[in-house]
């Protein structure tokens, strides 16, 4: 038998929860009656139950035999053990419990979030989450996503107090000092999707879709920034009824911001919840860049109400179809609504981040097989969202957007209300396609890595071959390479869409690569063309020497996503040692009249790495690289918004402000950035949300101890969510010692919350001139953090130890994760030495040859 599985002898099909939380004592009480299905007539009910004490446990078998059952907690495999004396009858019947519990503050489970309220006043509330094993911690269930059940919710709690659960209020009475609020069943649904959150709270007017009322909650004051929010709930609700062809399947859809949450959103049905900055934002101070979360994370969630919700995996290897699927429908439903974001231009970022994980030895499949339930913790990373969503929309792209939504809508028909698989989402898109779609796909999703697609023309004919991209010629090793990956398929089966330009006029050729390589022969008068047209493959092109001439030579005709990759594949390339990091800058240098804003995402982002690798005399000459190619398109763009100018252009203007002024160390651009935001607070000239966030940062970069305690101010009375974030991110960039120190404590003594906390540590341990100071408090606070953050909290912050690219950092890091004998999860560790290992290694092949390039400058 599993250990990890419980038995199905015992099974449940309604569970009637009535729960008591006290605000001021921190606990809860709790009472449960479940209607089971016994298959054998065995004398011992199985089910989870962790930190909760179970007073009494009765059970009633089909027979209407009553028995009171001797109750076994097993913590460490958070197991509950119900023992009667006589054994149970099969068919219909009931189990009553009494349990306790206490509101932890570790954000999972059923849990306190304290917030002040607008006059300062700090005030508690309750809330939930549960994915992946939480529930157990409120109530004892079975807590696997397979047992499906209809959830009926009961609350009693103090009477000024609201309640939020997943569906709506049926009834609400009162009984002694206690309002009781009962709501309406749920549809049947696993458990990890139960949501329950109690406190003072607001909400808007709802809007119907259909019969659906959608409403935004949040805590008193705060209302005012919730109508963005609203407006995307509700427009991508209708997206999806639309897209997937059915109902949304609860009876009201809720979206809750919780002070305190460990991710960034729930996907519980009819209550979402979210942290504040990924529901709460005020429209007209809000950045380009802050929008686009909250609706990507509210589209994200919707998506999930169908996928995820109404079909669910059946175990945890099971997450990421879930997730990619969510991500992929996230952004159809944001491109739809807003089309001018140019959404899937922008998901070119999020997938160059999984290529770069996943052109790791240490990288693993996107799907793989999950005994215990914690394995799959180290799931909800970026191959699961990011590379899973990227070889959907490769997929979707290849059969077709409209085939590809039909297999969709038959695979949720099919296997709703109930528990589905890969091969039931694949058997669905097969069916609609008419193709052998695993054929397709499994080297993309139970295999690691993917091709690097080389490009060539010899003599009249296009050549293109396919390997595994990887950065490192061999694996890492080091102390804990335990795991290991599956072997990589010798090919992929590669949809390579080429455009090729020829005689003055452009035409697509599709191959299916499916060998290591394959020849095509090229059009008279052939001129250039473009692999990956389009820019939906996950895999890298590296084209032959004379093709990116000709590539380069004619940038504006290519998509933006094609310059994103462009930029994206040679600089992955060259940190492979493929190409040399010259040869790299100086195609950077072709892009000083770039204007979109991703494009230059890519350009920057290879800036900060190579600004952790060269030595402290080259940093002035990198700066003068970082100015001399973004200077112009600054200049160009002006620092004011020009009337009729798109969202994205004023974000660049944003982007390529902060750019300069840090990394570039502009010294014009950050006395113009002072003066700026003195206007601007003084109420003389408001300036731009795209630019303010990009002031803030160059202040903190260049400022003083006076500043320093002005932004934590700031941070501490902020006015929005994202007010508050960009205060609290721009303490991390002040560079002197003693603030860093500073910085550093607050991340333990309660001034930052647990939920960013581990996130205002990992920018520490990446920015170089905070790296070392931050490094030798973790691994002093190391336990202290590890009982403070919530959970993944350490393997978000861990991340971090990428910026320590020097090799007696590296030293020191491996030295340190090995005598502590540290496990993240996963691979985690293990990515994020190999990652690590690239970096130095960088350092050490191109260290000469950068300072020489370098010295131009
Ligand atoms: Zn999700």
């Amino acid at each position: 038998m599993d250990p990890y599985r419980l038995p199905r002898t015992v099974v449940p099909s309604r569970y009637d929860i009535r729960l008591e939380p006290d605000l001021t004592t921190l606990t809860f009480r709790g009472e449960e009656s479940i209607a089971i299905q016994v298959a054998e007539p065995v004398s011992e009910i199985v089910l989870n139950a962790v930190e909760l004490i179970v007073d009494e446990a009765v059970v009633v078998d089909a027979q209407g035999h009553e028995q009171r059952a001797a109750v076994t907690l097993d913590e460490a495999a958070e197991r509950c053990r119900l023992a009667v004396a006589a054994p149970l009858a099969t068919g219909t019947g009931r189990l009553r419990l009494a349990f306790r519990g206490t509101l932890n503050d570790k954000l999972r489970g059923f849990y306190r979030s304290v917030y002040k309220d607008p006059s300062g006043v700090p005030r508690t509330m309750a809330a939930t989450q549960f994915e992946a094993t939480d529930a157990r911690r409120a109530f004892p269930c079975w807590d696997e996503p397979a047992f499906k059940a209809v959830f009926s919710v009961t609350l009693a709690i103090d009477p000024t107090l609201t309640a939020v659960s997943n569906t709506r209020v049926a009834s609400e009475t009162r009984e002694g000092a206690r309002k009781i609020v009962r709501f309406a069943d749920s549809i049947v649904m696993s458990t990890y999707l139960v949501a329950i959150v109690v406190g003072e709270l607001e909400q808007t007017e709802p809007t119907l879709v259909g019969p659906t009322p959608v409403r935004i909650w949040c805590v008193p004051g705060k209302r005012r920034l919730a109508a963005f929010g609203q407006e995307i709930a509700v427009a991508s609700l209708k997206f999806f009824e639309d897209y997937y062809g059915l109902p949304y399947p609860g009876d009201k859809l809720d979206l809750l911001a919780i002070p305190d949450f460990a991710a960034g959103a729930m996907e519980n049905l009819g209550a979402i919840t979210f942290r504040e900055t990924a529901l709460l934002v005020d429209e007209r101070a809000a950045s380009h860049a802050e929008l686009q979360r909250v609706a990507d994370v509210v589209a994200h969630e919707n998506a999930h109400m169908w996928f995820g919700d109404l079909v669910t995996m059946s175990w945890w290897n099971g997450i990421w179809l879930n997730e990619a699927f969510a991500t992929f429908m996230e952004m159809l439903a944001v491109d739809a609504w807003k089309p001018e974001w140019q959404r899937w231009v922008a998901f070119g970022v999020s997938r160059a981040a999984a290529l770069s994980v996943d052109g790791l030895h240490s990288t693993r499949p996107i799907e793989f097989p999950v005994r215990a339930p914690r394995e799959a913790d180290a799931m909800f990373d970026v191959l699961t969202y990011e590379k899973g969503a990227s070889v959907l929309r490769m997929l979707e792209q290849y059969l077709g957007p409209d085939v590809f939504r039909v297999g969709v809508h038959e695979y949720l028909v099919r296997h709703r209300f109930a528990n589905a698989d890969t091969g039931d989402l694949w058997a669905a898109l097969g069916r609609a396609s008419q193709q052998p779609i695993p054929a397709v796909m499994d080297g993309w999703i139970f295999a690691p890595g993917y091709p690097l697609v080389s490009v060539g023309v010899e003599g009249r004919e296009l050549v293109l071959r396919q390997q595994r991209f990887t950065y490192l010629a061999e694996p890492l090793r080091w102390f804990g390479a335990a795991s290991a990956t599956p072997a990589p398929p010798a090919r992929w089966q590669v949809p390579v869409q080429v455009r090729i330009a020829a005689g003055g006029r452009e035409m697509v050729e599709r191959v299916l690569l499916t060998e290591p390589e394959t020849r095509r022969s090229l059009p008279a008068g052939f001129e250039s063309l473009v692999a990956n047209e389009g820019g939906h493959g996950f895999y890298r092109v590296r084209y032959d020497d004379g093709l990116l001439e000709r590539l380069l030579g004619r940038l504006p005709g290519l998509g933006a996503i094609e310059r994103f990759n462009l930029v994206n594949d040679a600089w992955a390339v060259s940190v492979a040692g493929l190409m040399p990091q010259a040869r790299y800058l100086e195609l950077t240098a072709r892009f000083r009249d770039e204007r979109d804003k991703n494009v230059w995402s890519i350009l920057i982002a290879s800036f900060h790495t190579l600004n952790r690798l060269v030595t402290p005399a080259d940093r002035p000459k990198l700066e003068a690289l970082v100015r001399d190619r973004a200077a112009g398109a600054l200049a160009a763009l002006g620092w004011t918004p020009r009337a009729g100018e798109d969202e994205l252009t004023r974000q660049l203007r944003g982007d390529l402000i902060r750019a300069l002024g840090t990394l570039g160390n502009d010294q014009a651009v950050q006395a113009r950035a002072a003066e700026l935001y003195a206007g601007h607070e003084r109420g003389a000239a408001p300036v731009d949300p795209n630019v303010l966030p990009a002031l803030i940062a160059v202040l903190g970069h260049a400022g003083d101890e006076g500043r320093y305690h002005e932004f934590f101010e700031r941070f501490r009375t902020a006015k929005t969510p994202q007010e508050e974030q960009r205060y609290l991110y721009a303490l991390t960039a002040f560079p002197q010692p003693a603030l860093v120190e500073q910085t550093l404590a607050r991340t333990i003594n309660g001034d930052i919350r647990t939920q960013d906390a581990p996130f205002v540590v990992r920018s520490l341990l990446m920015a170089v001139h905070s790296r070392e100071i931050a490094w030798e408090f973790v691994k002093k606070q190391w336990d202290t953090m590890d009982r403070l953050y919530p959970k993944h909290g350490l393997r978000r912050m861990a991340e971090g130890v990428i910026g320590l690219a020097t090799p007696s950092l590296e030293a020191d890091v491996h030295r340190f994760f090995h005598e502590r004998r540290i496990d993240l999860g996963g691979k985690t560790l293990e990515q994020y030495l190999e990652q690590l290992r690239v970096a130095v290694a960088l350092r050490e092949r191109e260290g000469a040859a950068l300072s020489a390039y370098l010295a131009r400058y």
